[in-house]
């Protein structure tokens, strides 16, 4: 009986230390529970993280793709604007030519006016003319010397136009010896 007693106090005391044991392995298991629950919860927060970048990361990269696309769009459209001005040069071009024609015209006719401008000088020509007529410079024939007022005859000459407006003809003069026109 009194064995048993001993036997079953030293149960006891195996059980007492038994359930210690466990108890502080339980503790160190929870601790270490806890403590891998820690990790457990930094690597969440770090995968956490790392999906974050990766997304940024994958934004970026659509970015860049856009950026592409983008880039693609405009060198079309570059290219599109490059035809469209070698186009326009190419039809510009009989425009110019025209107008460098037009511009010749322009000069041509202003030159033929400049003609009729010089007036002033064939005006006096003509005043002096008319008054040198009596002193016969003009009345005289350049080729036969006939100097005969009454068989030189003078005449508006039509095609020496001396001022646009009012129109004033230039005048010749008819040799009635031997027919030749001066002016
Ligand atoms: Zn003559």
């Amino acid at each position: 009986m009194n064995e048993i007693n001993q036997n079953n106090g030293k149960d006891s005391a195996d059980a007492q230390e038994f359930i210690q044991t466990l108890t502080n392995t339980i503790k160190t298991l929870e601790k270490t529970i806890s403590v891998l629950n820690k990790k457990l919860k930094d690597a969440e927060n770090e995968i956490k993280t790392l999906r974050e970048e990766n997304r940024n990361l994958e934004t970026k990269g659509v970015n860049a793709s856009e950026l592409i696309k983008d880039n693609e769009m405009y060198k079309m459209k570059i290219a599109e604007l490059e035809r469209e001005i070698k186009e326009y040069k190419r039809n510009q071009e009989p425009y110019e030519a025209e107008k460098a024609k037009s511009e010749k015209v322009t000069s041509v006719t202003k030159a033929s006016d400049i003609v009729p401008k010089k007036p002033s000088e064939v005006i006096k020509e003509q005043v002096l003319g008319v008054s040198e007529s009596t002193t016969a410079t003009r009345r005289k024939c350049p080729n036969c010397g006939n100097a005969n007022p009454a068989s030189i005859h003078e005449k508006v000459d039509k095609t020496r136009i001396i001022m646009e407006s009012p129109r004033m003809y230039g005048k010749k003069y008819i040799c009635g010896e031997c027919g030749i026109e001066w002016i």
